[in-house]
């Protein structure tokens, strides 16, 4: 990682990181990104002892990055940290597997069915919570065979794009990848499906940075092979393209051939909806939408944010006749991939949650879109509205429908 590159000099202590962080400011006692980051970094540097369970607290939102006025990489120096604090026990065997969500998904997508009825059953759901530490309190999202093929289209006009799916997509919803590729296609762009496995958000959430790095190696592998063939890349999911744009360089930083191949692929991703947009402001969008008659309410994730591409979506979606769609504009949801599955962070997680949920139940809306699987999760939750991605709304705004589609 970079954090050695980071000069401390740089922080003022002007507390700007702590004003915006959705951790210290849902639960108090957490020592907030100034200490965690900078301040700790000074003691860890010299050796001395300052490890801290706090580390784990960090939701990796970046939005201390973001608010720091001298270019400090907060949230990186605490990932680090995090990388290096150790973990004992069962926590260390659950925060292995959560580490790894494509591993997890290729086993539990074997026979969807049964884990679905296995992982919705009280007793299993008791069981994890006694032995694994896994909050009782949530439902595990479905599994479902991961089958992404898509619609077969070639000689697209606006180019060929490379769709990296992720892990929540393909092991969970793997419907979404052929909506994705079906808007995709009725914009001119040819799509296939590419990876080389998982992003490594969760592994460095979890605190795994070989991990991350390998995952990062593996897929710049790949994806760099796939710009270099002329290909452009684009994500449907905020925290693997946040990885892909900003996270794999800085993991891949002590390797400068492999850093050199993921500022290519960085330079050459793409959220789907910032392409979209960007189809929108060149007056090449297909806006042939039939009129959808609907209250929405949008939700931004962080890692949407941390991109620097504004909200393109909520902008996409207003372009909808009928569509009636507020910005929640409620900061991070708290669920944080796998953090608010873990039985001791469920209440720090819900805690943050609860200024988006008490705008969720003032908005009233009949649905609310956002682009990350795990902030649905919660959103659903904690309000009991029905949260779905936003691109299912596009394609129903062109009178399609994706094959396994459960929107009614
Ligand atoms: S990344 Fe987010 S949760 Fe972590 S310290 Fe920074 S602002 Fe707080
Ligand atoms: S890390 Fe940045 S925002 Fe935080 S106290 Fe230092 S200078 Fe201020």
């Amino acid at each position: 990682m970079r954090h050695d590159d980071v000069s401390l000099d740089n922080c003022l202590k002007c507390s700007d990181c702590n004003t915006v962080c959705p951790m210290l400011a849902a639960n108090p006692a957490y020592p907030g990104p100034k200490h965690l980051g900078p301040e700790l970094e000074r003691l860890r540097r010299e050796g001395l002892p300052c490890d801290s369970d706090w580390l784990e607290y960090c939701l990796g939102c970046h939005r201390c990055d973001l608010a720091c006025p001298n270019q400090v990489n907060v949230s990186e120096l605490i990932a680090a940290a995090k990388a290096r604090h150790s973990k004992t026990g069962i926590r260390k065997f659950r925060d292995f597997w959560f580490a790894r969500p494509a591993l997890l998904g290729r086993m539990l997508s074997i026979v969807p069915a049964l884990t679905n009825v296995l992982l919705g059953a009280k007793v299993a759901r008791f069981g994890m919570g006694k032995v694994m530490k896994i909050t009782d309190k949530r439902r595990f999202p479905p599994y479902a065979r991961p089958n992404l093929d898509l619609p077969k289209t070639t000689g697209g006009k606006a180019g060929k794009l490379v769709f990296f799916p992720g892990c929540a997509i393909r092991y969970n919803q793997p419907d979404l990848a052929a909506k994705v590729a079906q808007v995709l296609n009725r914009n001119g762009f040819d799509t296939e499906v590419r990876d080389a496995g998982c992003c490594g958000v969760p592994a460095l959430a979890n605190g795994d940075g070989v991990e991350a790095r390998q995952r990062a190696a593996a897929n710049v592998e790949e994806l760099s092979r796939a710009v270099r063939e002329g290909a452009r890349i684009v994500t449907a999911c905020p925290s693997c393209g946040h990885m892909l744009k900003a996270g794999m360089a800085d993991l891949l930083s002590d390797d400068p051939a492999l850093e050199g191949k993921a500022r290519d692929v960085a330079r050459n991703t793409y959220d789907l909806a910032e392409l979209l947009m960007s189809r929108s402001d060149d007056g090449a969008l297909d806006t042939a939408f039939a009129r959808r008659d609907m209250k929405l309410a949008y939700h931004s994730p962080c890692h949407q944010l941390s991109q620097g591409i504004g909200r393109p979506w909520f902008h996409l979606l207003r372009q909808v006749p009928g569509i009636a769609i507020e910005d929640l504009d409620a900061g991070c949801c708290g669920m944080s991939g796998t953090f608010g599955f873990k039985e001791e962070k469920y209440p720090a997680s819900m805690a943050v949650g609860q200024r988006l949920f008490d705008r969720v139940a003032e908005t009233r809306p009949e649905m609310v879109v956002t682009e990350c699987a795990t902030c649905r999760m919660q959103i659903e939750h904690g309000t009991g509205v029905r949260a779905i991605h936003p691109v299912e709304i596009l394609l129903e705004a062109y009178g399609q429908r994706g094959n396994g589609d459960r929107h009614g």
